[in-house]
C-alpha cells in the first residue's frame, strides 16, 4: 500500500463525506455495474459450492475536530491536501503520542494509519526546531514511498530523508547532520545506526519519536530479532538522554497492544476501532464441490500450485481443484461483464488460471477471450501498470494475479475479486478483498477454499473470518538463540551493566553467564565486554542454519535461495523443486558448499521426501493436569533425517519407486506443546488400542493445519510426532513444535489458546465431507511418513476427550477457588 494513498485516501475528502447508496455517479465509462448478489446467483448456478454469504455493510467515517495542540500551518498544508478533519481514530491515536503515551494504531487497510502518527511527530518537529523523530518501515521500498508521502506534508525545515543500504556514503553524512526525520528499516537500525551510534549522537539526543510502521510483519524468529534492536535503540538512547515515544501503526490483528508491548518491551495502548469509511462487500465463501476420480485426468496439471497436495487423488473422492475452480469463476464473471481480479498464490498458477479462463471464454464468447490476462512478478514495471491500467479502463476483464503487494496502488475498483484459496493472514485477506468496490457501490467477494485444514474451516466457520480477528501476531525475545548475539552486539555499543538487565529479560542474566563462559564476553567491575574484534554476526532475516543456494548447472545463474531447515526435504539430490512457480529438477545437492544444482525441467511426477523424527523433552516451563489429560510447553531436541523420497505420477498419484537418500541427522533444540492422554482415556473414548497411533497422528496433522488460525504462522513453519508411547512422558503423546532453533512463539501462543485451538482442529476434521481422510482434514502434504497411519474419526474421538478433560480440569480449578487456568480463559 503506497502510503501517499493511505494518508489520502483515509481522510475525509468532500466527496467521501456525501457518500450514499443511492449516488451512481460514479458508475464506469463502460456503464452498468453488475449487482454483486445477481452476479454471485450466476456464477454459482447449478453448483452447491457456497458455505456462507456475509453483507460487510458500508461504513460511513467519523471525522471529529482536529486536536487543539496541532500547529495552524500543519492543519493549512492538510486542508490543502483535501484533509478537512482527522478520523476519529487518527485524532485519538495521535492524542496518546502526544501525551507521551505509546501507542499502537491497528486499524483496516487505507484506513489513514499514516495521519495518525504524522500528527504528533510534525507538530513536534514544527515546535521544536531541534527535535528529532525515526521511521522504521520492514523495507526499503515502503520506506522511499514514505519519503514521497511525507514529502508533501513537512515544513521545509524538518528535510526527511532515507538511511538505507543504498544511501551513498557522502550523502550519509547529510543525512546524520540535517535531517530531522529519518526514514530507515530495523536492519539498517542494527548494520548501520547502532555501531556508529557516536556519529548519531546529535539525532539520538534529541529523538523525540520512533515511528514503527507494518508492525505487525515483525513475527517469527525476525521479529524476535527486531524487537531486541528495538531494546538496543532504547538503551543507546538512554545514554545520550532521551526517551522517545513509540507509534506503531499495524494492520487489524488479534492482540494488537500485547504483541507491540513485546515488540518494543514498553506498555503500549492499542487503539483500534476504526473510523474511516469503508464500502460494502457482499462475501461469498465457496467450498469446491466433490467429484469422482474418472474424470479429471489432468487435474495433476492443474492443481501444479506448490501449495495445492497431490494426496488426494487416488481416493475416491477429490474435490475440483481450486485452480480449475478459480478460472470457472473469473470466466463467468467476466462473461457476465464483470471486471474481476483473481488472486491466485503461486506465479505459475496464476499462468494456468489465466490460460484456462481463456480457453473456457473461447469457447463460450470467443472476443472475450483476448480480455483476459496474467500478472505477476517477472514483468516489467511498465508492463504491469499497463495491464492495471487496461483493467480500470475496462479494456481488461479478468486478471490472475499473484499477490497483493505487488499491485499497483491505484488498482482500485474492480467490480469482483476471487481469492484463490486463504491468503495466510487476515491482514492480506482485506488487503486483497479492499481492491473491489468503487465509491459507495457494493462489490463482490469470493475466497474459494484450497484443499486444506485451515481453509476448510474457515468457509465453514465464517465467524472466524468476520468476527473480530483471531490470530496475533507471535514473536519470542527470551529466545536464547536470538537473545545471546543480541547481547554481545549491545555489549559492543556500550558496556552491558546489572542495569541494562531488564531491558532484555528474565533469561538476560543467564545466557551472560554462558557468553562470559564461552569467552565471547569479559565480566569486569564495571560491566560486560565484548572480547573479539569485529561485531558479532547476525542475520536478522535468517531462520537458523545456513541457507542453500540454487544453482542452474548449465548457466550459473542464481536462482535463488531455500533456508538449511527445509533444504533436506526440498532441494536433496533427485527433488522436483518449484522456485516462483517454475519447475527444477536437483541434480545434486551439496551440504559442504551450501548449494543445490539444479535443471529447468517439467517431469510428470512429483517428489515426497520421507523422514524419520525422534524427540526428547529437555526440560517443561508450565503444565496444566488436566486428570487423564497433560497439557505442556517447553524445551524439546528434536533429531530429524530425510532417508528417501517418492516419485508420483502427476496425473494419477500413483507411486512410481521410492528411491533411498544418504543425508545427515540433523538435530533442533526448540520449543514445544504437547499433550498426552492416559491409554484407558483413549479405551473409554472407544479407541481401539490398534487405532491409536492412526488416531493421534490424523489430530496432529490437523492441529498442525490450523495453528495458523490463532498464531500468525503457516504450517512450514512448525513439525510436529506423534507416539502412542513416548519414552520421556510415558504415554500416548502429540508435540507440535516450532521448526526454528530456540523456537519462535507459534508453540507457545497454541499452549496459551489450547482448547480453542484444538476445539478449532476437532471442527475442522468433523465438518469435512469426506469419508476416511483427506487433505481438507487429516491429510498434510509435508508428512515425512507418507500420511500414514490416519484415522479420521478417531482423531475426533481424541480431541473429544482431550477437550472433556480440560474443561472438567478448568470447572475443579474455578470451583476450588483457584485462579482461572489462563490457557482455558478461551473456553466458554
Ligand atoms: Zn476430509
Ligand atoms: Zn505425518
Amino acid at each position: 500500500m503506497d502510503p501517499l494513498f493511505d494518508l489520502v485516501t483515509g481522510l475525509p475528502f468532500d466527496e467521501l463525506d456525501d457518500w450514499d447508496a443511492d449516488d451512481f455517479s460514479d458508475q464506469s465509462a463502460s456503464g452498468s455495474w453488475p449487482d454483486p448478489t445477481d452476479l454471485l446467483q450466476r456464477l454459482t448456478r447449478g453448483v452447491d459450492c457456497l458455505t456462507h454469504v456475509e453483507r460487510v455493510v458500508r461504513r460511513t467515517g467519523r471525522p471529529v475536530e482536529w486536536p487543539k495542540w496541532v500547529p495552524r500551518e500543519l492543519r493549512a498544508t492538510l486542508r490543502a491536501h483535501g484533509v478537512r478533519r482527522p478520523w476519529s481514530h487518527q485524532a485519538a491515536a495521535a492524542d496518546l503520542a502526544h501525551s507521551g503515551r505509546h501507542v499502537v494504531v491497528s486499524t483496516g487497510t487505507a484506513s489513514g494509519k499514516s495521519l495518525a502518527y504524522y500528527l504528533p511527530v510534525l507538530s513536534a518537529l514544527g515546535a521544536d526546531q531541534r527535535a528529532t523523530a525515526l521511521y522504521l518501515a520492514p523495507s526499503k521500498a515502503l520506506a522511499a514511498d514514505q519519503l514521497r508521502a511525507v514529502g508533501a506534508i513537512a515544513p521545509a525545515d524538518v528535510r526527511p530523508a532515507v538511511f538505507d543500504g543504498d544511501t551513498p556514503w557522502e550523502e550519509r553524512e547529510w543525512v546524520r547532520s540535517f535531517a530531522r526525520l529519518v526514514l530507515t528499516n530495523p536492519d539498517m537500525v542494527h548494520h548501520g545506526m547502532l555501531p556508529r551510534h557516536a556519529t548519531w549522537a546529535t539525532f539520538l539526543r534529541r529523538l523525540r519519536y520512533v515511528v514503527i510502521d507494518e508492525c505487525h510483519t515483525y513475527r517469527g524468529v525476525f521479529g524476535s530479532h527486531v524487537a531486541h534492536v528495538i531494546r538496543r535503540l532504547r538503551r543507546v538512547c538512554e545514554r545520550y538522554g532521551s526517551s522517545p515515544v513509540f507509534l506503531l501503526a499495524s494492520a487489524t490483528v488479534g492482540d494488537p497492544a500485547g504483541t507491540a508491548s513485546r515488540l518494543v518491551g514498553l506498555d503500549v495502548t492499542a487503539v483500534t476501532d476504526d473510523g474511516s469509511p469503508r464500502g460494502g462487500v457482499t462475501f461469498a465463501l465457496w467450498e469446491p464441490p466433490f467429484m469422482m476420480t474418472g474424470g479429471v485426468q489432468n487435474l495433476g496439471s492443474e492443481t501444479f500450485d506448490g501449495d495445492d497436495s497431490f494426496d488426494a487423488i487416488g481416493q475416491s473422492r477429490i474435490r475440483v481443484s481450486t485452480l480449475r475452480q478459480t478460472a470457472d469463476v473469473l470466466a463467468d464473471a467476466v462473461a457476465n461483464g464483470a471486471r474481476t481480479l483473481a488472486f491466485v498464490r503461486s506465479r505459475r498458477g496464476a499462468e494456468v488460471v489465466a490460460s484456462m479462463t481463456r480457453r473456457a471464454l473461447d469457447e463460450a464468447v470467443p472476443d472475450l477471450a483476448d480480455r483476459v490476462a496474467a500478472y505477476r512478478a517477472g514483468y516489467l514495471r511498465e508492463d504491469r501498470r499497463r495491464l492495471e491500467q487496461d483493467l480500470l479502463t475496462g479494456e481488461l476483464l479478468g486478471l490472475a494475479s499473484t499477490n497483493a503487494l505487488e499491485l499497483g496502488v491505484d488498482l482500485v475498483g474492480v467490480d469482483a475479486v476471487v481469492l484463490s484459496g486463504y491468503p495466510g493472514t487476515l491482514a492480506s485477506l482485506w488487503q486483497q478483498a479492499g481492491r473491489a468496490g468503487r465509491g459507495a457501490r457494493d462489490a463482490l467477494c469470493v475466497l474459494i477454499a484450497r484443499d486444506d485444514p485451515l481453509d476448510t474451516y474457515l468457509v465453514h466457520h465464517p465467524e472466524a473470518l468476520f468476527g473480530r480477528p483471531v490470530e496475533a501476531t507471535v514473536l519470542d525475545p527470551s529466545n536464547p538463540y536470538v537473545l545471546g548475539p543480541h547481547l554481545c552486539c549491545a555489549a559492543t555499543e556500550s558496556p552491558l551493566t546489572d542495569a541494562d538487565l531488564p531491558l532484555f529479560g528474565d533469561g538476560a542474566a543467564e545466557i551472560l553467564d554462558r557468553l562470559v563462559a564461552d569467552g565471547l564476553l569479559r565480566r569486569r567491575p564495571t560491566g560486560w565486554y565484548w572480547t573479539g574484534d569485529g561485531r558479532p554476526e547476525i542475520d536478522l532475516r535468517g531462520s537458523g542454519g545456513a541457507s542453500i543456494s540454487i544453482v542452474e548447472q548449465s548457466t550459473g545463474r542464481l536462482l535463488g535461495t531455500v533456508d538449511g531447515g527445509s533444504a533436506h526435504a526440498h532441494v536433496h539430490t533427485g527433488a522436483v523443486h518449484l522456485h516462483q512457480g517454475e519447475s527444477y529438477v536437483v541434480d545434486a545437492l551439496d551440504l559442504d558448499d551450501c548449494v543445490a544444482l539444479v535443471h529447468a525441467e517439467e517431469p510428470d511426477w512429483s517428489t515426497h521426501a520421507r523422514d524419520v523424527t525422534s524427540l526428547t523433552v529437555e526440560s517443561v516451563r508450565h503444565v496444566v493436569d488436566a486428570g487423564p489429560v497433560g497439557m505442556f510447553f517447553g524445551t524439546v531436541d528434536v533429531t530429524n533425517q530425510v532417508v528417501s523420497y517418492q516419485r508420483r505420477r502427476i496425473a494419477t498419484g500413483e507411486v512410481i519407486d521410492t528411491r533411498p537418500l544418504d543425508l545427515p541427522a540433523r538435530r533442533l533444540k526448540t520449543t514445544a506443546v504437547w499433550w498426552t492422554i492416559s491409554p484407558q482415556a483413549l479405551a473409554d473414548a472407544g479407541i481401539d488400542p490398534a487405532d491409536v497411533p492412526g488416531a493421534l497422528h490424523a489430530a496432529e496433522h490437523a492441529a498442525i493445519g490450523l495453528l495458523p488460525l490463532v498464531a500468525t504462522c503457516d504450517r512450514w513453519d512448525i513439525g510436529g510426532l506423534s507416539t502412542a508411547l513416548h519414552a520421556d512422558t510415558d504415554a500416548p503423546t502429540v508435540f507440535v513444535y516450532d521448526g526454528h532453533p530456540g523456537g519462535a512463539g507459534f508453540a507457545e501462543r497454541a499452549y496459551h489458546v489450547a482448547a480453542e485451538w484444538l476445539r478449532a482442529t476437532r471442527e475442522a476434521i468433523s465438518s469435512c465431507g469426506c469419508e476416511h481422510g483427506c487433505p481438507s482434514c487429516v491429510h498434510s502434504p509435508k508428512c515425512g511418513n507418507g500420511n500414514e497411519p490416519l484415522s479420521k474419526a478417531d482423531a475426533v474421538r481424541v480431541l473429544d476427550a482431550v477437550l472433556d478433560a480440560l474443561r472438567s480440569a478448568e470447572r475443579r480449578a474455578s470451583a476450588a477457588g483457584g485462579a482461572k487456568l489462563a490457557m482455558l480463559s478461551a473456553t466458554s
